[in-house]
């Protein structure tokens, strides 16, 4: 569990132009993504800037030597400041891209422009955080695809309530990222990861952004949450071959789950409660994601 509960919803675009905090600096601003910094630089230099949104492939880094005298002293702030311009533009564009594969809901939208998606990856994949693709965040495990994260939100937030979500549940946290868009979406964001080192990892990635509404669990997520139950939303991300019971009980009536099922060909499925006793369910597209395994290592 995260610390005190404070404020709901969290204001992330307020944290994502700040400082980075000792522990965040030390792991991505203390290894410079040449790329993006170049590209920053470049940005500020060539005035006026075109507008356009940057390509989510960084620009190539001139070689050092071609231009040696040419920076000027860069400040931490200046760095800083420009990297978030580089983020904010390419976040951008991923969300453009994200829209353009069909996702429509304009609050999942904003929330994954909200997110600054590459302070979950180690520092060196995190000038490829805005690609659409899973990356690997060790333990043989990977960050969701943009576009399924995005997705599976959006059609968990389809429901009879016009999208409120009051209580939700993730089994599967990895590194975080998808509780933190969840954080913008649902009152409360509760997250279960298997992991040891990985939820660890995801408390890591999550305090500088000083969500209030996120509270993350070590544990067997197969299990559910018991105590805070009933959910009324419930995201998996990680596939089974059936969704299990004890995550079915734990929704409201009206509550969605939605979840990767299959071992090598998966579809994403949309359970919904409709009585104490009743649950209907969709097969919606196929998908590909990690096996979701029983008990804790
Ligand atoms: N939500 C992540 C995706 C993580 S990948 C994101 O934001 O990108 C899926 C995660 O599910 C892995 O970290 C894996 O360890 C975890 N997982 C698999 N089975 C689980 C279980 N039974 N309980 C909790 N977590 C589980």
């Amino acid at each position: 569990m995260t610390d005190k509960a404070k404020r709901f919803p969290l204001q992330l675009s307020s944290v994502v132009d700040k400082k980075p905090s000792a522990d965040r600096s030390n792991r991505s601003v203390a290894t410079p993504q040449t790329a993006t910094k170049n590209a920053a630089w470049e940005n500020s230099r060539n005035t006026p800037r075109s507008g356009a949104v940057p390509s989510a492939q960084p620009q190539k880094p001139a070689p050092a030597a071609s231009k040696p005298m040419a920076r000027p002293a860069e400040s931490a702030s200046h760095v800083e400041r420009s990297n978030s311009m580089v983020s904010d533009g390419v976040r951008k564009a991923m969300v453009a891209r994200v829209a353009k594969q069909g996702v429509t809901d304009a609050k999942v939208l904003a929330a994954m422009e909200s997110v600054p998606r590459h302070m979950f990856m180690e520092p060196g994949l995190s000038s490829q955080a805005y690609i659409d693709a899973s990356l690997p965040i060790g333990h043989h495990q990977t960050i969701s695809q943009p576009y399924i994260v995005a997705r599976m939100i959006e059609i968990m937030r389809d429901n009879q309530q016009g999208g409120v979500l009051n209580r939700v549940l993730e089994i599967g946290t990895g590194c975080g990222y998808q509780a933190a868009v969840l954080s913008l979406v649902a009152k409360e964001v509760y997250s279960i990861e298997r992991i040891k080192p990985l939820h660890e990892l995801a408390r890591s990635n999550l305090r500088p952004l000083r969500i209030a509404n996120i509270r993350l669990h070590y544990g067997d997520g197969m299990l559910g949450l018991p105590q805070v139950a009933p959910f009324d939303g419930i995201i998996l991300a990680a596939a089974g071959l059936e969704v299990p019971q004890a995550l079915l009980d734990q929704m409201t009536i009206g509550g969605r789950l939605v979840a990767p099922v299959g071992s090598r060909h998966q579809v994403l499925q949309l359970i919904q409660r409709t009585s104490k006793f009743d649950w209907t369910s969709t097969t919606l597209e196929d998908c590909h994601f990690v096996p979701l395994r029983a008990g804790t290592v």
